[in-house]
């Protein structure tokens, strides 16, 4: 159930980040999540969580994905602290997931944007 190289697209830059195959500034790493830094960050701090199995976006999601979802999502805050987000409420962050061509989505590897930091950023 664990084989995480079935789902390994080697046509996805994603992918292959998690693997270390592309280079990347990693945040974080377990067994079925890498985080890394957004190499065109729109905020101080802005960071890309992704699942190691390729999903192509949240559209791709089934039920089974929840868990691993639901991880992500309690991960995230630990994280973007640790990466200089400033505490709740006075600071805080912005959890983005583009999806599709009308969502914004350029790659299609499921994808959690983490953006936080002092204001104003670039975008948003
Ligand atoms: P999307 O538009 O798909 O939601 O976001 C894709 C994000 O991935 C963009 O913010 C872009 O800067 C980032 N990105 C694209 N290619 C690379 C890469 O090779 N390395 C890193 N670290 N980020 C990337
Ligand atoms: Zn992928």
């Amino acid at each position: 159930m664990h084989d995480h190289a079935s789902h390994y697209d080697s046509n996805c830059i994603f992918c292959r980040i998690a693997k270390g195959e592309i280079p990347s500034r990693k945040v974080y790493e377990d067994d079925e999540v890498f985080a890394f830094h957004d190499i065109n960050p729109a905020a101080p701090v802005h960071f890309l969580m992704i699942p190691k199995k390729h999903i192509a976006s949240m559209a791709h999601l089934s039920e089974a994905d929840a868990p691993l979802l639901g991880r992500m999502m309690a991960l995230a805050p630990k994280l973007a602290l640790e990466q200089g987000c400033n505490p709740y409420p006075a600071g805080g962050y912005r959890v983005v997931v583009n999806t599709g061509v009308e969502g914004g989505q350029e790659v299609h590897h499921l994808h959690l944007h983490v953006m936080g930091g002092a204001r104003p950023w670039l975008k948003g």
